[in-house]
């Protein structure tokens, strides 16, 4: 079977597995998925989910995050690693869109990662599911899966979102990367894939690798 037939079976089992699958992050906006986003990097999304809340109702464009007082800002993501970091890249990140966009997200990936703390991987998570454009966000879940699949050989993230979009057709890229995801969280977890309860197990090389 080839990539692209192997990618489409892998898809269409991890969709009926796991139907209604969404991004774990709570939005309701582009520039809150953004703001979680940023936040995100090396925590979970459940820690992220419960401080947006009053994130978002304190600060509802990128002009109010721009002007944010820093020790405010601080405070109320404090329970969250790097929260300075993180603080600071929100702020110059805002600012920027404040500044250079109007205070409207951009909506290309090249505009995206312009962005202070904005990578590859956050501005095709933000196209793809706040605005529905399709983009293949590759973290570190979406690389493993794709890799013990054998739908890459690449351990690069740019060389794996090229390898994919060659072989997933456009319209799947934003379900196929939230399918990922979930499917590394889940089963096909990094110490230790749950391979006897896999649903794509009869299409994965790591797989059949580990049965010979
Ligand atoms: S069979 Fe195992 S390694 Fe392959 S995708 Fe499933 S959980 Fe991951």
């Amino acid at each position: 079977m080839d990539k692209r037939d192997r990618a489409r079976k892998i898809l269409k089992t991890l969709k009926r597995e796991m139907p209604g699958a969404r991004i774990a992050l709570n939005f309701s906006s582009p520039l809150e998925l953004l703001v979680a986003t940023i936040l995100s990097a090396q925590c979970t999304d459940e820690r992220v989910n419960k401080v947006t809340p009053a994130l978002f109702a304190r600060y509802r464009t990128a002009r109010d995050y721009a002007e944010a007082e820093t020790e405010e800002l601080e405070g109320l993501i404090r329970s969250i690693n790097f929260f300075r970091n993180k603080a600071k890249s929100i702020k110059a990140c805002c600012n920027k869109i404040v500044e250079e966009f109007g205070g409207r997200i951009p909506e290309s990936v090249d505009e995206l990662t312009k962005l202070p703390g904005v990578g590859r991987k956050t501005a095709n998570i933000v196209l793809g599911s706040a605005f529905g454009i399709p983009a293949i966000g590759v973290d570190t879940h979406v690389k493993r899966v794709a890799g013990r699949l054998g739908l890459t050989n690449s351990t690069d993230p740019e060389r794996i979102e090229e390898d994919l979009s060659r072989i997933i057709p456009k319209e799947l890229w934003v379900d196929a990367t939230t399918l990922l995801i979930l499917h590394g969280r889940r089963t096909c977890k990094a110490k230790k894939p749950l391979c006897e309860e896999c649903a794509v197990r009869d299409y994965c090389d790591y797989y059949s690798s580990m049965r010979k």
